[in-house]
């Protein structure tokens, strides 16, 4: 097998017989005739299986190490799917920092249907020990965890869970294959949001999952034509289009977010940096075990939670916005934007408070962005500080 570069770059390129084309067609289809009663050309409905998003499919289970992949109109809409598997009275152990829209899908939508979640610590096996029951179904890990940064050991949870007969659930948004895969380490399922690091460009909304095992990946495949949240051609080809440079674009953002996690360590108007990458976060080594780089987000706690409102007003190059994982760096303010579904006792017990800021560095000149954040952090201390003696 190539190198995970070389399958990137390659990603539908050989797939096109007819014309040779280089890049996968989109097929606008949604209904494919019959050669006879009885036969098919594999494609009956789009909905159950449509030629690009095919296409995508294979290069995502191909990427992740998987059996089967299924691409979805959205993060949220891959999870739903995954939590379909689940039944009333069923329980799933989740980790206790994450991404808002998980949170808000468990608690104020699959909780209606008998499904119950407990949110732990998932690399403190005595809190798992502790939290599973005779009804849990599945551990659901985010590592790094959104926004703060907190890297769970996969194996050691993988290889407890299959002790237990749990199914272990791993969003890869923040990694993707290129730096993390999963299901190499244990992993039953691995869940994208493909509209960040894998689509790249703050263009597409899209969603993948990857299976591992003959029985899940059928029962999935069932759940996907069933609840039918599929994604569409176009959607489909401009994703397979942006993880062509994956590669060379994570390289980048890990570069970029490195230099600029280790300025602002440095920084006086700065608490605190979360980010793996620095020698002093708490799960350095198990971040170095498990995947080959970084992710190029991470996020920072102001002194003064004052200096928020006007650093997000005067930075210029980068952009106050909600997301993360493509080419343009953006920030959010996690307690009022992504997070804010997420109640505030919960929200400061981990740490997401009101100092915050999470950073997705971009892969412009690391230098440009420095500058930008250093213009914002001047303006915002001359803010306060003519506040004060007036
Ligand atoms: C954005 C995000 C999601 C949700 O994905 P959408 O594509 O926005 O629906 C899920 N998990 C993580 C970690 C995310 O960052």
């Amino acid at each position: 097998m190539h190198n995970i570069e070389t399958r990137l770059a390659q990603i539908g390129s050989q797939e096109e017989p007819v014309t040779g084309a280089v890049s996968f067609p989109v097929y606008q289809a949604t209904a494919f005739r019959h050669p006879k009663l009885g036969q098919s050309t594999g494609f009956d409905y789009a909905r159950t299986k449509s030629p690009t998003r095919t296409v995508l499919e294979e290069a995502i289970a191909e990427l992740e190490a998987g059996d089967a992949g299924f691409a979805c109109s959205s993060g949220m809409a891959a999870l739903q799917v995954i939590f379909a598997l689940f039944s009333q009275g069923d329980h799933l152990i989740v980790s206790l920092d994450l991404y808002g829209g998980t949170y808000r899908l468990l608690e104020k939508v699959m909780s209606r249907f008998g499904i119950t979640a407990s949110y732990v610590d998932t690399n403190d096996l005595d809190a798992l020990e502790t939290t599973v029951r005779t009804n849990t179904k599945a551990v659901l890990i985010e590592t790094p965890t959104n926004p703060l940064m907190m890297v769970t050991d996969i194996e050691l949870v993988a290889s407890w869970a299959k002790k237990k007969g749990l199914l272990t659930i791993v969003d890869n948004t923040l990694l993707t294959p290129f730096l993390q895969r999963p299901i190499e380490l244990g992993a039953d399922i691995v869940i994208h949001s493909a509209t960040k690091y894998l689509g790249g460009h703050n263009d597409v909304l899209a969603g993948l999952i990857v299976s591992k095992g003959q029985e899940l990946s059928q029962q999935l495949a069932f759940l996907h034509n069933s609840i039918g949240a599929v994604l569409g051609p176009q959607d489909s080809w401009l994703l397979m289009r942006g993880m062509k440079t994956l590669a060379l674009r994570m390289e980048r953002h890990e570069y970029n977010a490195t230099r600029i996690a280790r300025h602002l360590q440095q920084h006086p108007m700065i608490a605190e940096v979360f980010y793996p990458a620095l020698e002093n976060h708490p799960q350095f080594a198990i971040q170095n075990k498990q995947s080959k780089g970084n992710t190029g987000i991470f996020s920072f706690k102001m002194k003064d939670a004052r200096t928020i409102e006007p650093i997000l007003r005067h930075i210029k190059l980068i952009a106050f916005a909600e997301s993360l994982g493509g080419v343009e760096s953006l920030m959010t303010y996690p307690a009022v934007q992504t997070h804010a579904d997420i109640p505030e006792e919960i929200r400061r017990a981990v740490g997401v408070d009101d100092r915050l800021l999470r950073f997705s560095v971009g892969i412009e000149h690391v230098d440009d962005l420095i500058a930008d954040l250093m213009q914002a952090f001047e303006a915002a201390a001359a803010e306060l500080n003519g506040g004060a003696s007036r």
